[in-house]
């Protein structure tokens, strides 16, 4: 089976400009809407000869009970438990929100092994962009630019490394 990289964060922080990135594909929708991705998304990247498959998952809030948003983090969570690899966005310009915080602590329970991937760096110092985000205790972020495409080659080779 191949690498199964999944992308979560909050709503907005670009999960999907990645996935679009990473895929090359053109279809998967965009767009400032926060959480427009209703569903699962899935997707084959390529780091020189090896694919990986990348899922794109709504931006959800784990503390939800009801509705929609219940339903988004049911697909998400069912997304994070077929994962190699977790990817766990973070907005680097709007900074550490108490909704990272709460996402990191359900990734944390959920046990998968996770990346903390801090986005929308372009322009940014990378130890500034990354600095407040090692207080989510899940190790070094790494800075990408998924609109630019700065730091993704690296970062996915990073961790796809482990694989
Ligand atoms: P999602 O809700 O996490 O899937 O986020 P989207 O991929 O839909 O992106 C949300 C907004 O952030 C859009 O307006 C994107 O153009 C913007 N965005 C995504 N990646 C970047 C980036 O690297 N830099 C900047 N400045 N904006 C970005
Ligand atoms: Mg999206």
């Amino acid at each position: 089976a191949l690498p199964t990289v999944v992308l979560v964060g909050r709503p907005n922080v670009g999960k999907s400009t990645l996935f679009n990135r990473l895929t090359q594909s053109r279809d998967a929708l965009v767009a400032d809407v926060p959480g427009l991705t209703r569903d699962r998304r899935y997707g084959q990247g390529r780091l020189g000869p090896r694919p990986y498959l990348v899922v794109d998952t709504a931006g959800f809030d784990p503390t939800s009970k009801e509705g929609i948003t219940r339903e988004m983090a049911r697909q998400a969570e069912q997304a994070i438990r077929e994962a190699d690899v977790v990817l766990f966005l973070v907005d680097g310009r709007a900074g550490l929100t108490a909704h990272d915080r709460d996402i990191a602590d359900y990734l944390r329970r959920l046990g998968r092994p996770v990346r903390l991937v801090v986005n929308k760096t372009e322009g940014m110092r990378q130890v500034m962009a990354t600095a407040e985000f090692h207080a989510l205790g899940l190790g070094e972020p790494m800075a990408i630019s998924a609109a630019h495409g700065e730091g993704v080659r690296q970062m996915i080779a990073e961790v796809l490394a482990d694989f």
